[in-house]
């Protein structure tokens, strides 16, 4: 059974003692990943580890929007000091291979904005950063994968209007169904991870009901929100499978063909050619 983590992070500190056995226990489990950068320092070490490893590693480059003003972050499992950068479209240019499949993760953050700054100034800020990703990922043919936390209507109204028709990924969604339904009509996957494991809502579950299984995407977002058994431990890529066991538990699927038709998904929004690598 091959698993796709289409969203992963093993190119974070968090991994920094054991990377390389990290990927290995993923790869041995049949799980393919694509480390997600959030700045330019962790957009070139995802780009380092698709050099080091022939097959199953890929890369995705971009700007947080966290990453576009300074801040301390208090983060769930977590705690970093976040450096304002501004989206270079040169740096990033001198990124891109034929492995770095991805452009993000980019988008939109109303969560965590400062009390101490001006909340309109650092939206507008953010807006800017993400809508010159989009004409990167248009330019260079990279899918966008998009973060979006308490912004969900600000981020549709750009995809929309920037973006209508081009290749993306909602990550880690964790809306209702009516909003997944918007996605899926501007041609977005939607991208659930271990949050889907433990949301007591049922929001998530009628999500995966609604959303076809061909619209579906599976994801870490390692080293954060590990699913049951591990909760409260370290995420990793190889973890992704419980993932698509909750999807098949809800579907009433076997999880061998969500991870399979999950595989395929992945494959080909990437535009990865799976017998290439
Ligand atoms: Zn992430």
């Amino acid at each position: 059974m091959k698993f796709f983590d289409t969203h992963t992070h093993v190119n974070f500190t968090a991994f920094k003692d054991d990377q390389e056995a990290t990927i290995k226990r993923a790869l041995d489990s049949e799980t393919w990943m694509i480390n997600v950068g959030t700045q330019t320092d962790t957009s070139k070490s995802a780009v380092e580890l698709t050099q080091k490893y022939p097959e199953g590693i890929f890369a995705a480059i971009g700007l947080h929007p966290v990453h576009t003003y300074q801040q301390m972050l208090d983060e769930e499992e977590s705690h970093f000091e976040s450096r304002a950068e501004k989206f270079d479209e040169k740096i990033y240019e001198n990124m891109l291979t034929e492995k770095v499949v991805g452009m993000g993760e980019c988008g939109l953050d109303y969560f965590r904005l400062p009390a101490d700054q001006d909340a309109e100034k650092i939206k507008e800020l953010q807006k800017a950063e993400f809508i010159k990703q989009i004409i990167f990922a248009k330019k260079h043919k990279l899918t966008l994968i998009v973060h979006c936390r308490d912004a969900y209507d600000n981020v549709l109204e750009i995809l929309q209007k920037e973006y209508a028709g081009f290749p993306g990924v909602i990550h880690s969604f964790t809306d209702n169904w009516e909003t997944a339904k918007k996605f899926l009509d501007v041609g977005f996957y939607v991208a659930l991870n271990g949050i889907l494991t433990f949301d007591k809502s049922g929001r998530l579950a009628q999500v995966v009901e609604n959303t076809p299984l061909d619209r579906l995407l599976i994801e870490t977002d390692a080293p954060y929100l590990t699913p049951p058994p591990y909760r409260g431990k370290r995420n990793e890529p190889a973890y992704v499978k419980y993932v698509a066991m909750k999807i098949a538990e809800i579907k009433k699927l076997d999880t061998e063909e969500v991870a399979s038709k999950t595989f395929e998904n992945g494959c080909e929004l990437f535009r990865i050619n799976p017998s290439q690598f």
